[in-house]
């Protein structure tokens, strides 16, 4: 990279959303270049390279719908596909479509500060180089900022010791050694499930047990990927007309509009089948009303009684704090039949919490474990934590960790009033980040595209949402938390971190309308001159 290279659009991050944007922006010819801190493209996908590492969206319905060539072309092995299958698209994809050389690798990005008399983004990389933009889109994830858990002593302990989303590229030697594993959401879930039969023995440090259900994951063989191929469009098209962009979507019956017994039926075939309809294609108010959401968990609550031969240990795995589905729902394999093995143990962090990592392993109140190995499972510094570690400075000195300090205020999600020329894709108050992934990117990135276009047919060169848009967004973001059950729940969705100071109070960063909702917005500003924004 050239010093202070110039371009109209820079995009920062390589993951499944930046690799999109570039596509669309190298299609209208904008002199364009996607800056990415990892060695190589793939984002989530590139990081999370723990065991176990797979989608809990179908496959099919995580694929780019862009391009029916690629569709085409593709074969998925599994419903669920694995981290590094995932990987493998996402290359090919990018080689497909000749994206890499619009990629530079080994960038972090430090600071990014606009000038105003020449109104551009000047941008610094770790290294020091640094390069100007127009405009800077960021496609920096919402889970990729690692938090390790605020225990003392974790540089102390000489064995091997990562946060899951720094699991080594090198393979790790697992067979008969003693690990232990801290922290259950959806990421410790699947290494606990994944790791159980390969280790010596397994230690899980558990503080607040999830709600998991099974993922009913399957190879997909020829004849039904030649079926996959042929239904792409009503894929695609089922998902968008689902809130979360899933291929489930809830049903509009109420709990208590149906008999007992087809309930329990319905149930018992949600709880069979593959994916999150167990979570999201439920009765309607089972994630909204108290009564409904507490007969689904006494449910969900026996099928984990079922599965675990310890009664007690059963009792401590089910929650008690929270009901099903107001925090994510982890989907395993064998992650309730694991705790049946003999070699794993659960420390239940409510009796005896961690006092401290010592050299050789982990001292709780009660008792000190050893290990060779320790897995950090303790999540990330959700939504926002990427845009805080970048020093995001407007015209005034503002910064924008400043602005967020108390939670995160934007327009659509997408930009944000005193940060003129700048688009966060896959930003807080945004679909993407309640929705299927991928889906919800291509409406933020397809409405991105369009509006770079009406500002180059306009020759504005400057773009800034207006407070007064920024604070109406605000309100319809907040109303839809007053719907939900999930948002009376501490977790990442909700803003919660105990590894973070500060965020340990609700924050509005998540979107919780719905996607359909959420497409008819940004059609709606589209529609209107982009009404909300100002332009010079
Ligand atoms: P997470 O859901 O935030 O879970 C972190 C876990 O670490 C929790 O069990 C938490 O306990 C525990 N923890 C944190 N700090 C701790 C401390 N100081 N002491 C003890 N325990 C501590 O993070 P995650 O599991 O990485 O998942 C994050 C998100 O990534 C998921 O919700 C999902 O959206 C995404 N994900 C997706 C997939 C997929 O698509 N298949 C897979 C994995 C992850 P508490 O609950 O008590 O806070």
């Amino acid at each position: 990279m050239q010093e202070s290279k110039r371009y109209e659009v820079v995009v920062v991050g390589a993951g499944v959303c930046g690799i999109y944007q570039l596509y669309r922006l190298l299609e209208q010819g904008i002199n364009v270049t996607v800056l990415e801190a990892g060695a190589d493209l793939g984002g989530t996908w590139y990081w999370n390279r723990y065991p176990g590492a797979r989608f809990d969206s179908e496959s099919y319905s995580y694929a780019y719908s862009f391009s029916d060539e690629l569709l085409q072309e593709w074969d998925w092995s599994e419903h669920f596909a694995s981290q590094p299958e995932t990987l493998r698209y996402l290359n090919y994809v990018a080689d497909k479509f000749d994206l890499r050389e619009h990629m530079q690798f080994d960038c972090r990005v430090n600071s990014a500060v606009f000038d105003e008399s020449e109104c551009i983004w000047k941008v610094i990389l770790e290294d020091g180089r640094s390069l100007t933009s127009n405009i800077l889109l960021t496609a920096i994830g919402m889970l990729s900022t690692p938090t390790l858990p605020n225990i003392e002593g974790i540089s102390a302990f000489q064995g091997e010791s990562f946060h899951t989303y720094h699991w080594p590229k090198e393979p790790v030697e697992l067979q008969g050694k003693r690990v232990g594993v801290i922290g259950t959401g959806a990421t410790g879930v699947q290494v606990i499930a994944d790791i159980a039969d390969k280790v010596g023995s397994l230690t899980v440090f558990q503080r607040r047990p999830n709600w998991c259900a099974p993922l009913k994951n399957g190879p997909i063989d020829a004849a039904t990927m030649v079926e996959i191929k042929a239904s792409y469009d009503e894929i695609f098209e089922k998902c968008r007309t689902t809130p979360g962009g899933f291929l489930h979507g809830p049903d509009p019956r109420h709990v208590e509009e149906v008999t007992e017994e087809e309930r329990k039926e319905f149930w018992e075939e949600l709880y069979n089948s593959p994916g999150f309809g167990v979570w999201l294609g439920n009765y309607r108010n089972v994630l909204m009303e108290d009564a409904a959401n507490a007969q689904y968990s006494a449910f969900i609550a026996d099928k984990i009684r079922s599965r675990v031969l310890d009664p007690q240990l059963a009792e401590k795995l089910i929650p008690k704090d929270h009901g099903f589905g107001t925090r994510r729902v982890p989907l395993e394999t064998n992650y309730y039949e694991a705790y049946n093995r003999s070699n794993i143990r659960l420390v239940d962090l409510n009796e005896t919490p961690i006092e401290r990592v010592t050299e050789n392993g982990v001292r709780t109140t009660s008792e000190h474990h050893e290990f060779d190995l320790i897995i950090y499972a303790t999540g990330f510094d959700a939504i926002t934590g990427a845009f805080d570690k970048i020093n995001i400075e407007g015209p005034r000195g503002n910064k924008l960790r400043d602005k967020w300090q108390e939670g995160p205020v934007t327009f659509l999600g997408l930009q944000t009033h005193g940060f003129p020329n700048m688009m966060t894709l896959a930003g807080p108050q945004g679909a993407s980040v309640s929705s299927n992934f991928p889906r919800a990117i291509e409406d933020a990135v397809d409405w991105a595209t369009a509006f770079i276009s009406y500002l180059r047919e306009h020759q504005y060169q400057r773009f800034e949402p207006e407070e007064a848009a920024e604070a109406d967004w605000l309100e319809h973001v907040k109303a839809g938390y007053d719907m939900m059950l999930l948002t009376k729940t501490k977790s990442w969705f909700t803003g919660y971190n105990s590894n973070v100071e500060g965020h340990d109070k609700l924050r509005y960063q998540i979107y919780l309308g719905g996607a359909l909702q959420y497409r008819e917005r940004l059609r709606e500003v589209a529609e209107n001159d982009y009404t909300g924004i100002s332009f010079s």
